[in-house]
């Protein structure tokens, strides 16, 4: 008899989970909403989904996504001198999650996996750890649902070190060759501009990181859409030029009402296991290794962590599924999570010297620039130039 498995919350990381596991175990997905309300909800994320984590999604057969733009370089702007367009090796795509997952949810129900649509509260959770093998705890950034253990060392921060104002936008012309538009203001935050694939059809997404309490910091208090419109107008001209330049006065908007969104992330790693009742439960994704989006890894990371996870049960497909096999998924994570985590965190404080020094160098030197594009999709690599100081 196949082993039971609950996958809590059908976001990134657990659809990646739903679409890797649902042949080898008998499968059933709670999620919040239904798909039709996400589809006509708020947007949640930028979600660029680098060279590897499409190579899962192909490894994993999900939805293939013919339209989308596809993101073939990284442009870095420092302060107002655009130092140069790095090419990734495998091309990117953000593709709105709102579609993403609700089209994924359909799909996998047409596969046979079972759906329920309600938020799990604390009492169902007891009842569903004796009813399944194993939880699966992706709940994301409204979670964990479970008391994981923190894990200090990874987790530095009281208090959120950006905020994030995010639109999906018509009305502006990307920058060629297609990619995601980075610009550094030192002391007051960045701005990342990507084209993006919506259900209405292809948009920019404009995702500004102010330094809480700085210049940027100008989003508090709006409520409607077009308040964000008209403020993320005022920021474009006055901080960020070589946007503004290329926005079409007439047909600069939001693409649909859902299309802007403000949150604040602190950024907390835990140990993603634990026992409850007996019964192993595993988190993955943010719901354990919630980090600042200010490198674009959430989803990347949620994505590798869940092929980790598959792995480990597939491995332990018939044993008795303990501590054990937890500590094993987490051996298996902990060094990309760490790597990953500690970039990023050095990411939201001041730029150390020797990357401004090669960031300039990318300028006059092609391979530096390509390599610091490929930082986003192999970070690990980001992580040894920071860290290492090593020639990348
Ligand atoms: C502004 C912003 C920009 C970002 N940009 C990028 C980017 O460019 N690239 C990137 O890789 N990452 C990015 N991220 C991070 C990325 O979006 C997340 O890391 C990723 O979506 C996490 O996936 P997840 O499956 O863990 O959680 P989610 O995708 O958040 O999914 C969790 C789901 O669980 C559901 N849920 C929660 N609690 C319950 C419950 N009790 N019962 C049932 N269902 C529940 C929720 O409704 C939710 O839909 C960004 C994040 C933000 C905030």
């Amino acid at each position: 008899m196949k082993k039971k498995i609950g996958i809590v919350g059908s976001g990134t990381a657990g659809l990646h989970l739903a679409y890797a596991l649902r042949k080898d175990f008998d499968l059933t997905v709670f999620h919040s909403s239904l798909p039709e309300e996400i589809r006509k909800g708020r947007i949640m994320s930028t979600q660029v989904h680098f060279g590897p984590t499409r190579l899962r999604e192909r490894r994993f057969h999900m939805p293939e996504w013919e339209a989308t733009p596809l993101l073939e370089s990284i442009h870095i702007t420092v302060g107002d001198q655009k130092l140069f367009v790095g090419r990734l090796k495998e091309s990117a795509s953000s593709i709105d999650q709102r579609l993403y997952f609700s089209h994924c949810i359909e799909d996998l129900k047409e596969k046979g996996v079972v759906f329920h649509y309600a938020k799990v509260d604390e009492e169902q959770l007891r009842k569903l750890t004796s009813d399944f093998d194993l939880i699966i705890d992706c709940s994301g950034k409204s979670g964990p649902l479970f008391s994981f253990p923190l894990n200090i060392p990874l987790s530095p921060f009281h208090q959120p070190q950006r905020k994030c104002a995010v639109g999906y936008f018509t009305g502006i012309t990307p920058e060629k060759p297609l990619g995601v538009n980075v610009t550094i203001l030192p002391e007051i935050g960045e701005m990342f501009e990507i084209p993006a694939m919506t259900e209405e059809g292809q948009v920019s997404i404009l995702f500004l990181m102010p330094i809480p309490n700085q210049k940027l910091d100008v989003f508090k208090g709006i409520k409607s859409g077009e308040e964000f419109t008209a403020r993320m107008k005022v920021v474009l001209e006055s901080f960020f030029p070589n946007i503004y330049e290329r926005v079409e006065e007439e047909n600069f908007s939001l693409s649909d009402e859902g299309a802007f969104l403000q949150v604040a992330i602190k950024p907390e790693i835990r140990k993603p296991y634990l026992t409850f009742n007996d019964r192993l439960v595993v988190g993955c994704g943010d719901s354990v290794f919630l980090n600042d989006p200010i490198t674009g890894q959430g989803c990347n990371l949620g994505s590798y962590c869940a092929e980790k996870l598959y792995e480990t049960l597939i491995e332990n497909k018939d044993t008795g599924w303990d501590s054990q096999v937890g500590e094993s998924y987490w051996e298996r994570v902990k060094p990309y999570v760490k790597e990953v985590t500690e970039w990023t965190n050095a990411m939201t404080q001041p730029i150390p010297q020797h990357i401004i020094e090669l960031l300039v160098q990318g300028a006059e030197d092609q391979s530096i620039a390509d390599n610091v594009a490929e930082w986003f999709a192999q970070p690990t690599t980001a992580h040894e130039a920071f860290f290492q100081k090593t020639n990348i």
